[in-house]
């Protein structure tokens, strides 16, 4: 009998490291040195002589914002589910981040309201803040001291073949054109990937590219923050607007960070550009709830940083014909979704622990890595569903298109639960575990859960709120 998507996310997000393994490889090289990168390399050294990690960049432990992650001065959070799995990979991880000023919310600390409203207590989890090139920096601080993990400065330009598998990485440094023989390649490259077109020009099957239209604009403001983390009553929150969005403001987020500073995000859809300027960020958030104005009238560290994304993408892997051996793709790679959902990060972590079931299974290094697409594909398919589902929903509203009747039953049944995630702790529980990464999807289609949240919006209206 085939595994369930849900058992099969259940068994990668309660995976284990591999206990003590012989290296069955060489040399195993990884392209591009962010997160996913770093996190692939730590799998890597369990089963690896030796592991390469070729990054264009000039990268440090220093945590500085740097051009080949352009998205990384805005908002990031660290979803629950990628911090347990990163702990899981690297033990200490948090409590590390926490010495150097990183901000671990309790569940207490963290508020996620919808609509204004909070969620019910029972749903939240303690969240780590900390800006993104803080978190990389302290990935690559872990994985680069493991004893058989280096990095190359160069960009990687094309793959060599012997017997139809991977051979050697093509690369440039300062020195001028390398190659490096290899018996193992991790493309961690991240959305702007170049893999695809190189392996399609060298004769093989070129991976299905998928586009869903998100036309997202981010804003990220940076504030000086005085209380001490533990003092707050709320270190990070996120607030969710259905339409009309406030100042154009569909989400918002702030998080207690590093170096005692707060990091606020407004979101806008399409034309709505919440935020552009410190003045206006500071107007929008005199209407979100008292958190936001508080942050917001701490000095302004730097001018608001602004970012568009016009999409999400995800390429298909599995059921191509041709396909070079000893090689896969992790990370914003293989996809990258609406940032709104967080599950970049998350994602990058689980495709890990599907490297390592897929190295740990002893596979057939001479056949294509059919066994790790697939586990993969669980992984991106549940990513993909709760957030090119939320788009395609607000999309197709907006422009008035009719859907099938079972996707409107689908997205009448969603409504209902996100509902009732601010009446009823299970079934706030229930969603975050989803939203957070714990559990796929899936399990939101229980119909005693739905029952149940349907039942809660409807007392809720009868007791004088409004229906769902
Ligand atoms: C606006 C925005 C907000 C986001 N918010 C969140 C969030 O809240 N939570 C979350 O979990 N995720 C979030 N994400 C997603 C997150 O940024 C990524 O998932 C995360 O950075 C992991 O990506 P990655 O390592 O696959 O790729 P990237 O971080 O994009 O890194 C790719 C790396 O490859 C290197 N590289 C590229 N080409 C070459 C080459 N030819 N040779 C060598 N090196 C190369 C680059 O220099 C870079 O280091 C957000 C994304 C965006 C755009």
């Amino acid at each position: 009998m085939t595994e369930s998507p849900i058992s099969v996310f259940d068994r990668l997000v309660h995976a284990e490291p591999s206990p003590h393994t012989r290296p069955t490889l060489d040399t195993a090289c990884v392209l591009g040195g962010s997160v996913a990168g770093l996190l692939a390399a730590r799998v890597l050294a369990d089963h690896a002589r030796r592991v390469v990690v070729v990054e264009r960049d000039e990268v440090g432990t220093e945590g500085r914002s740097r051009a080949g992650v352009p998205q990384d001065r805005q908002v990031h959070s660290l979803l629950p589910a990628g911090r347990l799995w990163i702990e899981r990979w690297l033990p200490g991880f948090t409590q590390e981040a926490q010495d150097l000023g990183a901000v671990l919310a309790t569940p207490e600390q963290a508020q996620t309201c919808f609509d204004g409203r909070p969620q019910a207590p029972g749903g939240a989890h303690a969240l780590l803040g900390a800006s993104r090139p803080f978190l990389e920096s302290r990935l690559r601080a872990r994985v680069l001291a493991l004893p058989n993990v280096s990095t190359v400065r160069g960009r990687a330009t094309g793959l060599l073949y012997r017997d139809g598998a991977v051979s050697a990485v093509r690369h440039t440094t300062d020195r001028g054109e390398e190659v490096l023989e290899t018996d193992f390649v991790v493309d961690a490259m991240g959305r702007s990937s170049r893999l695809a077109d190189w392996i399609h020009g060298d004769g093989y099957d070129k991976p299905r590219l998928e586009r869903l239209h998100s036309g997202i604009n981010y804003a990220s403001a940076l504030f000086e923050r005085s209380a001490p983390a533990e003092d707050l009553p709320v270190a990070c929150s996120l607030v969710v607007y259905p339409p009309p969005y406030p100042s154009g403001t569909a989400v918002a987020a702030v998080n207690a960070i590093e170096d005692n500073k707060w990091l606020a995000l407004l979101v806008g859809f399409g034309e709505d550009r919440p935020g552009r300027s410190v003045e206006d960020f500071r107007a929008v958030c005199e209407e979100l709830p008292p958190i936001y104005r508080e942050a917001a009238r701490g000095a302004s560290v730097r001018e608001v940083v602004t970012y568009r994304q016009s999409d999400s993408r995800r390429r298909g892997f599995t059921g191509l014909g041709r396909f070079p051996a000893r090689l896969v793709s992790v990370g914003d790679a293989v996809a990258s979704f609406n940032p709104v959902y967080g599950q970049g990060m998350s994602s990058a972590a689980l495709h890990a622990s599907c490297l390592s079931e897929f190295l740990r299974d002893d596979p057939r290094l001479d056949q294509q890595a059919t066994e790790f697409f697939r586990l993969q594909e669980v992984v991106v398919d549940a990513a993909w569903a709760v957030s090119a589902g939320g788009d395609a929903a607000r999309l197709d509203a907006e422009n008035g298109v009719e859907v099938p009747e079972e996707v409107r039953q689908q997205r009448w049944a969603l409504q209902q639960v996100i509902g009732a995630t601010v009446l009823d702790g299970t079934i706030a529980k229930a969603f975050n575990n989803v939203s957070f990464m714990l559990r796929h999807p899936f399990t939101l289609a229980d119909p005693v859960l739905l029952e149940r949240a349907v039942a809660a919006n409807q007392a809720a209206a009868l007791a004088g709120g409004e229906a769902v």
